[in-house]
């Protein structure tokens, strides 16, 4: 029986949450709301524990209501913390999904060993050599950033000038961009992950060759393999390519879902390419909101 009296301290359920966290990743969740004092309270408002008996028998939502939306993200305000208009579950697919392919092979690791394997495969980027012309051109290698277990991956094309000097991904005015964009999606840069497809510069802002391309693609894959996003946002020609292993156009891949192992992938244009033709970034925002909607955020 649900005992109602009962008060839901966060502190309490924050010193308990990381153990199960890594419990469920063990099992295969790919994504879990990140847990702080605010969302516990959101929650426990949702779900009516503790609060008064009047606020109990105020029209409350049956918990088979709940959508997982309801818990999307920590940064969300807590007024959205309430059941969206359709009862849709929060991960069916809205957009249309071509590529279907298998799941990610293995066990989902915890948020501990995906930090050690993804820094690890940093280390090993830093002193590659397979690309002869980029390995001498760079500065700095740029492996990636963000939340370890993400709920989105926004996968660039590769390191440009400022990348380059600070070793960070998408830090220049693309960057900018990009993180106006991350934001309107009601995230902040440090809840997502952001990675490129190679992981040097090349010389000029030239795009990456095939070969180069190629090179990289067993840390890209790795990299991917160990954040298993719910979504992954390729930014451009040149990440939806290598990811999507076709020729088509930005213009043929957009608009829908695609599949990368069990991430649901959308490409859309690059924020570079947004600063050139700022008439394309509506096509952008409504791209990215084929995911808001299918996440439930919106
Ligand atoms: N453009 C990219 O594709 N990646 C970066 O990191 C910066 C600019
Ligand atoms: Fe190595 Fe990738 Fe840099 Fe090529 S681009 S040298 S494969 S890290």
């Amino acid at each position: 029986m649900n005992d109602s009296s009962k008060k839901l301290d966060p502190s309490t359920v924050l010193s308990g949450t990381g153990a199960l966290a890594d419990h469920l990743q063990r099992l295969g969740v790919q994504w879990l709301p990140q847990v702080n004092a605010d969302s516990v309270n959101a929650l426990a408002e949702f779900f009516a524990i503790g609060g008064t008996d009047e606020e109990h028998s105020s029209a409350k939502p049956a918990v088979s209501d709940a959508p997982a939306a309801a818990i999307s993200t920590a940064s969300q305000p807590t007024e959205t913390v309430a059941p969206p208009q359709t009862s849709a579950p929060a991960f069916s697919l809205s957009g249309e999904v071509d590529n279907a392919a298998a799941s990610y092979p293995g066990t989902s690791l915890s948020a501990e060993a995906r930090t050690e394997r993804l820094a690890k495969a940093a280390e090993r980027v830093a002193g590659c050599m397979k690309c002869e012309v980029l390995a001498k051109c760079r500065t700095k290698t740029v492996y990636g950033e963000g939340n370890v277990s993400p709920r989105v991956v926004f996968f660039g094309e590769g390191p440009g000038r400022d990348e380059d000097i600070s070793g960070r991904p998408f830090v220049g005015k693309a960057g900018q961009l990009l993180t106006k964009m991350i934001e309107a999606c009601q995230f902040k840069r440090e809840d997502v992950y952001i990675m490129n497809t190679v992981k040097c510069r090349p010389p000029n802002n030239r795009n990456p060759e095939t070969t180069e391309i190629e090179n990289c693609r067993e840390y890209f894959e790795a990299q991917l393999d160990t954040l298993r996003p719910e979504y992954i946002v390729c930014l451009g020609l040149v990440s939806a390519q290598a990811l999507l292993k076709n020729k088509l156009s930005v213009g043929r891949m957009r608009g829908k879902f695609h599949r990368y192992f069990d991430s649901k992938v959308l490409v859309t244009y690059h924020p570079s390419y947004l600063l050139r033709t700022p008439a394309a970034k509506k096509a952008a925002w409504s791209d990215l909101q084929i995911m808001l909607r299918d996440a439930g955020m919106i």
